[in-house]
């Protein structure tokens, strides 16, 4: 009778014992039980994938890190093969196989390190470029009133110049004649090279600010072409142009044409009478590699090529740099000012677009601007648009809502981690190491908090931080996608995943959203959900491609 009374309780304690072994497996956490003098008893299989040995390699050794009762402490674990893991460690008194024992659980935090120190090196370049920005816009500020003060007494110099050649104060001799008309040739040089500068001030200081709209390519290049003529034609230079039909760009025609005459009358200046020079546009869906352009395309591309005297292969990048000009060319240096170039390629990046070159030494050159075509354009330019009003007053908010989702970004990556395994969004996802789930996300949120700082200092305009943010969120989404193929996830898994990372910035911003200026939290949602959007699309084209 008692025998059997103590059989039932043997077996009940296997039955609670395989119970509790059961729950241990399956912990997320590393749990490992060591006796009173360090030996391992018993390692769970977290434990065994964070320290990367199987379980014979651990049970019966010691632990070799230092366990001390109640104690949280943080560990840095090498894996064989040399891998290193963060670890937080947490131990507490416990009795296995009827002996005192301690129970240490280990639980994998390299993500949660690597978010935090990402977030801190981003921040620390934001500073960085707020920085280098500020001195920027204190120089061009200065540039900006000097070129001011210029032009006032310049324009009067002029005027009375004028006055002695039209013979208001009484006639001129010959000399006297000469003389007043170099006095206005080198004015008006002079004044052509101060509204250069005070462009160029403007466009560094962020104040010349461009439209961008939907404008038709073929009459932009024909006002253009029509102000050139008659200098080719003086010159006895072929100028033609051709177009592709209902070309359309997203950008400001004023300032498309400004650097397309830009463009036009280099070309007819550095080019040798009876030489050519022809404007072409047509649709480009692959933009040369030198060019810095974010997006998709397809690209307008307008090309102003001529068969002129070149330029040398080693100044091709410095002519876009200010008062640059290449020695030994057909004209004497005073005829321009070199910053022509400078302020095309500035305006056109402004608009989204880059001005690119190529040029052979006496064959000709060829200068490619590189515009959004106006259907992609147009929907990016409704996201981005802020000449409304009240702009200011929409994106006043938005740096606190990028710090909150900074400073929450651990706690944020957790959530996501869990939630992924819990809904068991891929096959196998349980199986991921945290490190797998969430590395790319972790990145990328802290990216996406960034931006939301940038997109509030920079009042919305297109930044060259705005669009760097961006180019590092498309290339996170790409390298994503490809990593989830590689699991052999299908674009609907990729769907809930991004769905679930979605609720959850939502739930961070929310939280903080007591904090936050009124209208902070849903324009900063708005933002979120449209990038989102593109990371999501990007990242399942990048996912279809790498399985295809
Ligand atoms: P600018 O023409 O006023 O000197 P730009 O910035 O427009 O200033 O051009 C800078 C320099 O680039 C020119 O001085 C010239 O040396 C070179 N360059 C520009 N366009 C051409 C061209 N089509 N062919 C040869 N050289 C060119």
């Amino acid at each position: 009778m008692q025998d059997r009374r103590m059989a039932r309780t043997r077996d009940r304690d296997r039955a609670d014992r395989a119970r509790l072994l059961s729950i241990v497996e399956r912990l997320a956490d590393g749990v490992v039980i060591q006796n009173e003098r360090g030996t391992i008893l018993f390692a769970n299989p977290a434990a065994e994938e964070l320290f990367g040995r199987p379980l014979h390699q651990l049970t019966g050794v010691e632990l070799g890190m230092p366990a001390i009762l109640g104690d949280t402490s943080e560990i840095e674990v090498v894996r064989p093969g040399g891998a290193v893991v963060t670890a937080e460690l947490r131990v507490v008194e416990t009795e296995f196989d009827g002996e005192m024992a301690r129970l240490v659980s280990i639980r994998d935090i390299t993500d949660r390190r690597r978010a935090a120190e990402r977030a801190v090196q981003l921040e620390r370049e934001r500073l960085a470029r707020a920085e280098a920005e500020a001195t920027s816009h204190a120089k061009s500020d200065f540039l900006a009133t000097m070129s001011h003060e210029l032009r006032t007494p310049l324009n009067a110099i002029l005027g009375y110049a004028e006055l002695l050649d039209l013979g208001v104060s009484g006639p001129m001799t010959q000399d006297q004649k000469q003389q007043v008309t170099r006095i206005r040739s080198s004015g008006r040089h002079l004044l052509g090279l101060v509204n250069e500068v005070l462009d160029l001030a403007k466009v560094e200081a962020g104040r010349l600010s461009v439209q961008n709209q939907a404008s038709r390519a073929d009459q932009v290049i024909d006002a253009a072409v029509a102000l050139v003529q008659p200098m080719a034609e003086a010159r006895g230079l072929a100028l033609g142009s051709e177009c592709l039909d209902g070309a359309l760009f997203d950008g400001d025609e004023e300032r498309v044409r400004q650097i397309l005459v830009n463009l036009l009358n280099n070309a007819v200046k550095f080019t040798p009478p009876a030489g050519r020079v022809t404007l072409t546009c047509g649709l480009e869906r692959a933009p040369a590699r030198e060019a810095r352009l974010t997006g998709a395309g397809p690209w307008v591309c307008m090309t102003v090529s001529d068969t002129g005297i070149g330029i040398p292969a080693d100044r091709l990048a410095a002519i876009f740099d200010p008062f640059v000009q290449v020695e030994g060319g057909h004209t004497r240096r005073s005829d321009g000012t070199g910053l022509g170039l400078t302020i095309s390629r500035r305006l056109a990046r402004l608009m989204g677009g880059d001005l690119t070159v190529s040029s052979e030494m006496n064959k000709g050159s060829t200068f490619t601007l590189w515009l959004r075509e106006a259907s992609v354009a147009q929907q990016e330019d409704a996201r981005w648009r802020t000449e409304s009003p009240d702009a200011a007053a929409r994106l006043h908010g938005l740096s606190d809502a990028g710090a909150a989702l900074l400073h929450d970004l651990g706690a944020l990556v957790d959530a996501f981690v869990s939630r992924m395994r819990d809904e068991s969004v891929a096959p196998g996802v349980e199986s991921l190491r945290a490190s797998q789930i969430a590395d790319h996300m972790a990145c990328y949120v802290a990216d996406v908090a960034v931006l939301l700082s940038a997109i509030e200092e920079s009042r919305g305009h297109p930044s060259s931080f705005v669009a760097d943010a961006g180019d590092i969120q498309h290339y996170i989404a790409e390298r994503h996608g490809a990593q989830r193929s590689r699991l052999g996830w299908s674009a609907a898994a990729l769907h809930k995943e991004w769905q679930i990372l979605r609720d959850e910035i939502e739930r961070v911003l929310q939280r903080a959203s007591k904090g936050l200026p009124r209208n902070a939290l849903p324009e900063a949602l708005l933002i979120v959900d449209r990038l989102l959007e593109q990371a999501r699309d990007r990242s399942v084209r990048a996912l279809e491609r790498a399985s295809a």
